[in-house]
């Protein structure tokens, strides 16, 4: 409304903003961004602004490649890295289409699209995503290295040293972009932190997502240190997740909790997890988006290769923490940060109406630690495994209609075109472990 905008407006006024990012996603989940200096924000926020989509990764239409950025009043946030006196704001954006409609291409709007269906039915999806990351050293020539930065432990006490300085200007710097920080700690891997914030509603959350990683890779740059996301920067040690805990609620009370159900965990929550496991295999292409995801999903690393759920072991893909009330949630223990949040949390909650809408009831709990289980008790209890490699996940996804109708057409081919390629790609490079373990013996 108009009202609206002449609020934004004074309040970036008052903010002594001199530029404004113009910030959307690709279909990779990579931010993309317009500069524009402030006197054009007026016409941003009423009009929007015309870019070019064609060499955008997952955007390309052959029809039409001129788009338009609607930016998202709700998502203002100034930059605290940037200079007081150059202050730089940025607003994430709505990609429509030459027609002025919503972009079947854009992440962020077939996240919208698939939270409306859950409030048609009166829910909203609540996410709670822990990130994890890696701190690496840059080289001389300012070059990402896999070298620790520290040699720290799980929830190890601070040393002080150069990772955990940097660990707490993230932690300032989201705080001041509205994050609410609930716990940051050192991970169980050297150089590996986690930082945890509050959960809110999915599209508010995979917007933080974004802003997370590009603020902590930002931060870590600026201190002459690398961050990365990969799933699995380092064979052999823990790989970097990013669990995600979910819940729905109904006029602001979480309908996962039921204190006269079993477990004080109603039917809506069973069929959630029922659905989620249903279309877990699909769910791996949005979750586990790199080849290098799937070198994390394997045994002995924390990271999950069944698909089963659990109250009590972390070796689940679902795990349903202790606590209850307006806590009870289940935790998806699956993806990994190089996901794109918006297609993951569309996804999730697709699998999970899925299940609600036609009671798909989850198979019983697998209480024990599923390594400990021979591959005929595995089979006995029905438990399948997740995909192997993208190729394998992607296929899943093409035969996976509820998840394929969520994402729409123009997603699905494109990740399927993105996953052939990356594919090729790999298989045309002869990496040093096939030198190392052929050159000699043959
Ligand atoms: P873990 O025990 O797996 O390490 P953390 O304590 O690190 O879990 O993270 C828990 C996450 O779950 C936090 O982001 C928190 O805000 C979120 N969370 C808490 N309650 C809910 C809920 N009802 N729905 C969704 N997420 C929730
Ligand atoms: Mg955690
Ligand atoms: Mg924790
Ligand atoms: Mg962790
Ligand atoms: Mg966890």
């Amino acid at each position: 409304s108009d009202a609206k905008v002449s609020e934004m407006l004074a309040r970036i006024k008052a903010d002594n903003v001199k530029f404004v990012r113009l910030q959307f996603n690709d279909i990779l989940g990579i931010p993309k961004n317009v500069a524009i200096p402030v006197i054009q924000v007026e016409k941003a926020l009423t009009e929007g602004i015309w870019i070019d989509g064609s060499s955008i990764e997952g955007f390309a239409r052959i029809d039409e490649s001129d788009m338009i950025l609607k930016p998202d009043m709700d998502t203002y946030q100034i930059l605290p890295w940037r200079p007081a006196d150059k202050r730089v704001a940025r607003f994430i954006c709505d990609v429509y289409t030459y027609g002025n409609k919503p972009f079947e291409g854009d992440p962020r709007s077939v996240l919208k699209k698939n939270l409306d269906e859950a409030a048609k039915l009166g829910y909203t999806f609540n996410c709670g995503p822990e990130l994890e990351f890696f701190v690496f050293k840059r080289d001389a020539n300012g070059q990402a290295t896999t070298e620790f930065v520290d040699h720290g432990g799980y929830f190890d006490l601070a040393p002080s040293d150069a990772a955990e300085d940097l660990r707490r200007e993230i932690v300032l710097a989201l705080t001041e972009m509205g994050f609410e920080i609930e716990a940051s700690h050192h991970e169980v891997a050297d150089s590996q932190h986690e930082i945890d914030f509050k959960y809110g509603e999915a599209l508010s959350v995979a917007d933080k997502v974004i802003t997370f990683k590009f603020a902590a890779k930002t931060l870590a740059l600026m201190n002459g240190m690398h961050a990365t996301f990969m799933a699995k920067p380092i064979g052999r040690i823990n790989g970097t997740g990013m669990h995600t805990h979910g819940s729905l609620s109904k006029d602001g009370k979480n309908v996962f909790f039921d204190p006269n159900a079993e477990n004080q965990l109603s039917d809506v929550m069973l069929y959630y997890i029922g659905g989620l496991m249903k279309h877990a295999k699909a769910l791996a292409r949005l979750g586990n988006p790199t080849i290098n995801s799937y070198k994390r999903l394997v045994p002995g690393y924390e990271a999950p290769v069944y698909i089963t759920w659990s109250a009590a072991n972390r070796s689940a893909m679902i795990r349903v923490p202790a606590a209850r009330g307006n806590s009870t949630r289940a935790e998806l223990r699956s993806p990994d940060p190089t996901c794109n949040p918006y297609l993951l949390f569309a996804g999730m909650i697709a699998a999970g109406l899925d299940g609600i809408k036609n009671k798909i009831l989850p198979p019983p709990a697998t209480d024990v630690n599923i390594y400990h289980l021979s591959d005929e008790e595995r089979k006995k209890r029905g438990i399948e495994m997740l995909p192997g490699s993208l190729i394998e996940a992607n296929d899943e996804l093409l035969k996976d209609k509820v998840i394929c109708d969520a994402l729409g057409p123009h997603i699905v081919e494109n990740l399927t075109k993105i996953a052939i390629a990356e594919n090729d790609e790999f298989r045309l490079t002869v990496h040093p472990w096939e030198i190392e373990r052929y050159i000699n013996n043959f």
